[in-house]
C-alpha cells in the first residue's frame, strides 16, 4: 500500500511540474520570457536564457525553444493566453543546450525547426549537460531534436508574409554556429548569445576579436530592439554591457601580454572592479580571461 502511494506521488510530481512563466510584452507582436541570470540548477530548472515569440498573424514564430520539453510546453501555454494559436516556426540561435532543448515539443506539434547548417550537423552530445543539472521532473520528455531547415550565410525567409533575415556566421564568435535574426518590419534583432546583459557572458569556446566586430554589425542594423540570449534589457542599448566588457577584457589581456606576464600571473591579477557587480562575475570572469589570453597571445594571425 505504501509503495503504491509512493508510485502515485512520483507520477503526480512527474506530470504536474510547471515552470510558471510570465512573458514580457516588447511590442504588440513580440513577447519574451526572460531567463534568470543564474547557473542552471534544480531550482530554476534551466530557466536561465531568453525565449521570445513573434505573432506572425496566423501563428507564432519562436526564437529559441528553451532548456526542456516542459519549458516549451509551458511557454506555449502562456502564449495561447495572449492569442490562441499554434507555433509554426522555431529558430535556434546556437547549440548551447539552454536554448533549444524545447524543440521536441514544437516539432511534435508540427513546427518547422530552423537553425544554422553547422549546428544541424553537430553530433549529439551525450549525456546532455542539462539533464545533469535540472530536476528529473523538469527534464522529463526532453530529447535532442535538431533543426530540419538549415541556414547558410545570409538568407531571407518569408514566414506568413513577414520577412525574416537570418545571418549564420562562418566564424567563431560565442560559438562556431551563431545565428542572428533580423525582422525589419518589427525593427528587432534577436542576437542570441552575442548579447548578454544583467550578467557576465561566457566567452569559453568563443573568439573575443570576432565578438567585438560582430557587435558593431548588430548595432549597424539600427533597430529599435536588440534582444540577447541572456538578460532583460531589450532596447538598442542592450549591447553596451557586452561590448564594454569585451573591450576592457581585451585591453587588460593585451597589456598583460605586452608586459610579459604569463597566464598564471595574468589570472592572479585579473580582477576588474567595473564588472564585479554583474551577476555570475565570480563564476565566469576568470574563465573568460583565460580564453581571451589564449586567443590574444597569438596576435592577429
Ligand atoms: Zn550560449
Amino acid at each position: 500500500m505504501k509503495s503504491l502511494l509512493l508510485i502515485a506521488l512520483a507520477f503526480h510530481s512527474l506530470f504536474s511540474f510547471e515552470y510558471n512563466l510570465e512573458p514580457k510584452k516588447i511590442n504588440s507582436q513580440i513577447y519574451c520570457f526572460f531567463g534568470k541570470p543564474q547557473i542552471m540548477d534544480t531550482h530554476n530548472n534551466g530557466d536561465i536564457s531568453n525565449s521570445c515569440f513573434v505573432d506572425l498573424g496566423k501563428s507564432y514564430l519562436v526564437i529559441d525553444s528553451g532548456p526542456s520539453y516542459k519549458y516549451a510546453r509551458d511557454t506555449h501555454k502562456a502564449m495561447k493566453k495572449i492569442k490562441n494559436q499554434e507555433v509554426s516556426f522555431v529558430i535556434n540561435t546556437h547549440i548551447h543546450d539552454d536554448h533549444w532543448l524545447g524543440n521536441g515539443y514544437y516539432k511534435e506539434n508540427g513546427a518547422t525547426i530552423i537553425g544554422a547548417k553547422i549546428f544541424a550537423n553537430t553530433p549529439n552530445a551525450t549525456p546532455i549537460r542539462m539533464q545533469q543539472y535540472i530536476s528529473k521532473e523538469a527534464f522529463d520528455k526532453t530529447e535532442e531534436v535538431f533543426p530540419t531547415k538549415h541556414i547558410e550565410g545570409v538568407q531571407t525567409l518569408e514566414l506568413e508574409g513577414v520577412k525574416v533575415e537570418l545571418t549564420s556566421f562562418d566564424k567563431t564568435i560565442h560559438t562556431d554556429n551563431d545565428m542572428i535574426i533580423y525582422i525589419p518590419s518589427q525593427s528587432v534583432v534577436f542576437a542570441g548569445d552575442l548579447v548578454f546583459n544583467e550578467r557576465i557572458m561566457s566567452l569559453r569556446g568563443g573568439n573575443i576579436n570576432n565578438w567585438i566586430d560582430v557587435l558593431d554589425e548588430i548595432e549597424a542594423k539600427n533597430s529599435k530592439y536588440i534582444i540577447g540570449g541572456h538578460g532583460n534589457i531589450y532596447t538598442r542599448d542592450s549591447t553596451k554591457i557586452t561590448k564594454r566588457y569585451l573591450e576592457a577584457l581585451k585591453e587588460f589581456v593585451l597589456e598583460s601580454i605586452d608586459e610579459g606576464r604569463d597566464i598564471t600571473d595574468t589570472l592572479t591579477n585579473s580582477h576588474m572592479s567595473e564588472f564585479e557587480d554583474l551577476k555570475l562575475y565570480k563564476e565566469m570572469h576568470t574563465i573568460n580571461v583565460e580564453t581571451a589570453y589564449r586567443t590574444l597571445e597569438w596576435g592577429d594571425e
